[in-house]
């Protein structure tokens, strides 16, 4: 189910508590962003909320419209910060098994450094 019962022994949840490590480039009290172990693009972060949000995009609700445009506005901020504003970039949420997500934390990615191609 996209918006199954949050895990706490995700990968991104021991992220944040530092139990498994990454490259974090950005973080602040609400989000906090790292490259991708299996970067599918020259530049590929990824940008999450601390905590347990929803585990997939089909759980959200109103109460998090707040939430997701910050996290939006934090990925928009950090593919600045990486150089990919000149050019762009790509932002994307997967939502469940046929989206591709393999991550019960909602996250989302920044793909850029180089021509993506078609969505598909
Ligand atoms: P998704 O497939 O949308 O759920 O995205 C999950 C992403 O997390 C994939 O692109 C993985 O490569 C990435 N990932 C998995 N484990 C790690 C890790 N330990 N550090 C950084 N990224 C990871």
């Amino acid at each position: 189910m996209p918006d199954a019962e949050y895990d706490r022994n995700n990968i991104f949840a021991r992220i944040l508590r530092n139990e498994i490590p990454s490259t974090r480039v950005y973080e602040d009290d609400e989000f906090v962003a790292f490259r991708d172990i299996a970067p599918a693009a020259p530049v590929h972060l990824i940008v999450i909320p601390r905590g347990e949000p929803p585990t997939s995009p089909a759980g959200l609700t109103e109460a998090d419209a707040g939430m997701v445009g910050r996290l939006v506005l934090t990925a928009v901020r950090v593919a600045a910060e990486q150089g990919l504003s000149e050019r762009g970039y790509r932002l994307v949420m997967n939502c469940g098994d046929h989206g591709g997500q393999s991550v019960a934390h909602l996250h989302l990615h920044v793909l850029g450094g180089g021509p993506l191609g078609p969505v598909a």
